[in-house]
């Protein structure tokens, strides 16, 4: 033995050989072994080639299946020989030093290529050979009166070199003659076929029109007739043949013989069965994939009335955090696991589960109690996936999250049934995940909605769909306005108005906060510099404007704010930027360092919703505030007469403490003249709401400071 390690072409010519030694047996070649290997080398070459090429090209798979048909491996068998053979050592000496999960995938195409190939080139083979017989037929059938013996020599010599089975008979059913390949075909001796009668040849899946059409074509009413036919071997397998008989009339027209033309299709059946099943089974599980699914799918769904369908959509939780972290070959590994475990769930008639693709899973349960079945079916699989995954010596936790649609059968197509399983699903991840949630009509609709207002923001700024209303501030001593708070709205084309509470979260989420909030800074920096200029001399107006968290991240928020301003001309104290306390829970020096240099400027900073959050007043000090906005909850409070005491000291001690730290307090949601009454009482500076204005546009505001200034 060598010491030396094999080069690549070494391992390629072993490749060959394993392969020609597969084949050979299966082939119908008149070369020897060693002859047939040198004829697949260059095969193998090219498979090897293929293999490690950075792009796939399908067709030198392709040219591969062709080139076996060619090379006479049209034995059934010699194609899924071929393929296991590729499917495993390929990789193994072909490989190189490429990735495994790639060249594994690379070659799992590969073969599917091979097998298109050897289909289409054998299809066209026996087309061709069948157009020769045909034509030869016919051309014999002409010749009769013409040139009897040179036409017969002839058709002798067609009728057995022929590949295809060529059968004669009487009217009466009596095999007279049969060629070579067709008694390769049924795998019986001359003798035994000649003792048989045609109509013994039934089979169990014979179409029923056959026998129909071959009495027609004995009584001489029809001439010929094409079908697809099975036939018993006497070793009791299946022949599979594409049969075409014909009716032989005599010089004088009368009939007098069938001729049978059957081309074998049994391998092409069985590498139709073999290419289905890949097309609908996940490579990686070998669960039934996506397409598989649908399918079974849309039958439950268009079963009669009665029957029900139940589906559990999992998707795994943090398994991206498992592929980042251990490798995709683990990841694999575990889905691997998952998919044994979810299949040993659902084994009962009409449960089935299938992979659609990553860490997504479902199980279907159809008949007419999938009410209580689901239930049980989603409980089964938390209960699978409780045991940890073990892979490479460590315990993996895998947890799932389902979303469950139960219901009958006849209402709903499968897109609309997966789309609700999976907007459920959503709803157990953001509930915590590892829990199953079960769809509800009202959700969905919640969702859907959400995901359409999500997609149709960005068009909407562009579209100029937002607008602003304005909502006066009021001083509590004297009563005059002393500015507005913007409030965004959105006029959207199909829902009408929409409030900021159900779009800001999904501009938020989206980033498109920061392009919507400039414009509304813009906008409502301009709407009070004209305030100021139509109000002249009565105190300048100011504008307040709400800012998300996200826009304080934003590195362009100074800049862009004092853009704005000079644009505009609108001094910097005109200007209140409001913030949530949530937003400044624990923030640290980064965080506030743009609100420095924005309060450094002159502009007011306040601090929005104050006392909803965790409010840390100590913190208060820290912060580059100028403004505590009390939030709605506590004038709520003070709705009845006399006001909830509790409430009543709580402001008052938030006030002084405001107060004593130089901040103005604020006030949200005032509606009614006893609240006005008692804020002011217990020293707030300023107050919002319903009680002297709703949010509106700006013109009105105009008209509510001149009102104040003139009353
Ligand atoms: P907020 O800043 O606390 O705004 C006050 C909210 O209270 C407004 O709701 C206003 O219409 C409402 N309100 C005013 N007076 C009363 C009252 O007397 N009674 C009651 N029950 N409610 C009153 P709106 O307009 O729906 O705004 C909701 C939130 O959306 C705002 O809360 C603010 O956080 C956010 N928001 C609004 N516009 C913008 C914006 O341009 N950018 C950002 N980032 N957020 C905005
Ligand atoms: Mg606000
Ligand atoms: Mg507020």
């Amino acid at each position: 033995m060598s010491a030396e390690p094999d080069g690549p072409e070494d391992r390629l010519r072993r490749f060959a050989t394993i392969w020609s030694r597969a084949v050979f047996p299966a082939t119908s070649t008149s070369l020897t072994r060693p002859e047939f290997e040198e004829l697949l080398l260059p095969l193998a070459r090219r498979l090897s080639e293929a293999l490690r090429a950075r792009t796939y090209d399908a067709a030198e798979g392709r040219a591969v299946g062709a080139a076996l048909v060619e090379a006479h491996c049209t034995e059934p068998e010699a194609l899924s020989r071929a393929l296991d053979c590729v499917d495993a050592y390929l990789v193994l000496y072909c490989g190189g030093d490429g990735r495994q999960e790639d060249l594994r995938a690379r070659a799992a195409r590969l073969q599917s290529a091979m097998a298109a190939g050897y289909a289409e080139a054998l299809r066209q083979r026996t087309l061709a050979e069948q157009e020769a017989i045909a034509r030869a037929a016919l051309e014999a059938q002409g010749a009769v009166a013409r040139a009897l013996h040179a036409t017969e020599a002839r058709f002798r010599a067609v009728f057995e070199g022929a590949a295809i089975g060529i059968g004669i008979a009487d009217l009466e059913g009596n095999i007279l003659q049969v060629n070579g390949a067709l008694l390769r075909m049924f795998g019986v001796t001359e003798h035994t076929m000649l003792a048989r009668c045609v109509t013994e040849w039934t089979h169990p899946e014979d179409a029923p029109q056959v026998w129909r059409l071959y009495e027609e074509l004995v009584r001489a009413e029809r001439e010929h007739y094409h079908t697809e036919k099975a036939f018993h071997r006497p070793d009791g397998t299946v022949l599979w043949t594409n049969l075409t008989v014909s009716l032989l009339r005599d010089a004088d027209g009368n009939p007098q013989y069938q001729l049978a033309l059957m081309e074998d299709t049994t391998e092409r059946r069985l590498l139709n069965l073999r290419l289905r099943y890949e097309a609908t089974h996940d490579a990686l599980t070998g669960l039934p994939n996506r397409t598989l699914f649908f399918e079974r799918l849309e039958k439950a769904l268009a079963a009669g009335e009665g029957q029900r369908f139940g589906l559990c959509y999992l998707d795994l939780d943090g398994f991206k955090a498992i592929n980042d972290s251990l490798g995709h070959a683990a990841g694999d590994r575990l889905l691997v696991e998952v998919a044994d475990r979810l299949q040993s769930c659902a084994t009962a008639p009409g449960e089935m589960v299938a992979r659609l693709g990553g860490d997504e899973f479902v199980a279907l349960t159809t008949g007419p109690d999938t009410e209580s079945e689901v239930d049980d079916l989603a409980d089964r699989i938390m209960n699978a996936l409780v045991t940890p995954v073990r892979i490479d010596g460590r315990e993996l936790l895998v947890r799932g999250s389902i979303g469950i649609v139960e219901g009958p059968a006849g209402e709903r197509g499968p897109a609309e049934v997966l789309r609700s399983a999976d907007i459920t699903m959503y709803r157990a991840k953001s509930a915590g995940g590892n829990r199953y949630e079960v769809a509800d009509a009202e959700a969905d609709a919640r969702a859907i909605t959400r995901h359409g207002l999500t997609t149709a923001l960005p068009a909407a700024l562009d579209r100029g769909e937002f607008f602003i209303e304005y909502q006066p501030l009021v001083h509590l001593g004297d009563g005059t306005v002393r500015g507005a708070e913007a409030l965004v709205r959105w006029l959207h084309p199909q829902h009408g108005v929409l409030g900021p509470d159900r779009f800001i979260p999904l501009a938020e989420r989206t980033g498109l906060i920061v392009p919507l909030g400039r414009w509304v800074l813009e906008q409502s920096v301009r709407q009070a510099r004209e305030w100021q200029r139509r109000h002249g001399g009565t105190g300048p107006l100011r504008v307040n404007v709400n800012l998300s968290p996200c826009q304080l991240t934003h590195p362009g928020l100074v800049q862009d704010t004092v853009e704005i301003l000079e644009r505009a001309g609108l001094a910097p104290d005109a200007l209140c930027l409001e913030v949530t306390e949530s937003a400044l829970i624990g923030a640290d020096d980064d965080l506030l360092k743009p609100l420095r240099r924005l309060s450094e400027m002159g502009i007011d900073i306040a601090l929005d919703d104050f006392g909803t959050g965790y409010s840390n007043l100590a913190n208060l000090r820290r912060l580059p505030v100028r403004v505590l906005k009390l939030d709605r909850s506590f004038t709520q409070g003070m709705q009845q007469f006399p006001a909830d005491p509790v409430d009543l000291k709580i402001v008052e001690g938030i006030v002084s403490l405001a107060h004593s730290l130089d901040l103005a307090v604020t006030v949200e949601g005032v509606e009614t003249g006893a609240q006005a009454e008692q804020l002011r009482i217990l020293g707030c500076d300023t107050a919002q709401g319903w009680y002297y204005a709703r949010p509106g546009p700006p013109e009105r505001l105009h008209e509510l400071a001149l009102v104040d200034a003139t009353g």
